[in-house]
């Protein structure tokens, strides 16, 4: 039981190292300052200081060199981190979702 926990930790760790390194290139350096100004650095929720730029489409090792969806600014949204963490922890229970979108169970 153990073993298969920490099996998918690392299966984590690998996954987020791939998609740490894309927030790190160039590319994405590039088109979140581009993005940034085309929305004034404003939060798109709430409208104070943007400082997240978040992906609709949550990132994944499968679709990160898919570039409709990690460069595209029909996927993007310029939020202020308070809007940021709603969007990512939806509600008061502590609900959280996975990188690809399906919510999964609070740690008990
Ligand atoms: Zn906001
Ligand atoms: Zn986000």
């Amino acid at each position: 039981m153990r073993k298969q926990i920490r099996k998918e930790q690392r299966r984590m760790q690998r996954e987020s190292k791939v998609v740490a390194d894309f927030y790190k290139s160039d590319a994405w350096e590039k088109t979140r300052k581009a993005y940034i100004i085309s929305k004034y650095g404003m939060c798109e929720r709430c409208n104070s200081a943007g400082v997240i730029v978040h992906h609709k489409t949550y990132i994944t090792k499968q679709n990160i060199h898919d570039e409709r969806i990690t460069l595209s600014f029909d996927n993007l949204e310029l939020l202020c981190r308070k809007c940021h963490n709603q969007e990512h922890f939806k509600d008061e229970y502590g609900c959280v979702f996975d990188d690809e979108g399906n919510p999964i169970a609070p740690p008990k």
